[in-house]
């Protein structure tokens, strides 16, 4: 049955905001020093987090929310319900948002937190993917759906037919 709402009840949207303040210290941030901190509500209803990680060549980084929803398919999950980022000051980058948008309705709940540990400030932006990318390129255009619900029903890899 389709959900009627894609909000998040408060308590389970403070447990999603803390799993990602949580791991935020844990990032790999040695260039930049901007500390990420993210998490993602799977399906199941589990919440899978992630970290920025840096590398010299720049363009190896991978967000933390990208690692958070690498983190949540690895367990199974095909679809996001809720988003919360942990920083210091922005809203995901346009790679992330179109991540999000891949695993997840427009309308779902995304939850931005500007923390500064240093001022002991914290500040949150409570928004929707649709809002953040609109107009958005998404995998319902290419029959996505149907092939995961195939690919849940049946999770074997597939196989080489024999000649
Ligand atoms: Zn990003």
């Amino acid at each position: 049955m389709p959900r009627k709402s894609a909000d998040i009840s408060p308590a389970l949207r403070n447990k999603l905001i803390a799993a990602a303040k949580r791991v935020r210290f844990n990032a790999f941030a040695p260039y930049s020093r901007y500390y990420v901190g993210s998490a993602v509500l799977g399906g199941s209803g589990r919440i899978h987090a992630g970290v920025n990680v840096e590398s010299p060549s720049l363009i190896s980084h991978v967000c933390a929310e990208r690692n958070a929803i690498f983190s949540a398919i690895t367990q199974g999950e095909r679809e996001i319900l809720a988003v919360a980022t942990v920083c210091t000051s922005s809203v995901s980058c346009g790679s992330c948002r179109q991540m999000i948008r891949e695993f997840a309705r427009g309308d779902i709940p995304i939850f931005a937190v500007y923390h500064d540990v240093e001022r002991g400030t914290e500040r949150m932006v409570r928004t929707t993917i649709g809002r953040l990318l609109p107009e958005s390129h998404t995998g319902d255009k290419f029959d996505w759906k149907k092939r995961t619900q195939q690919d849940a029903a049946d999770p074997k890899p597939p196989r080489r037919r024999a000649k």
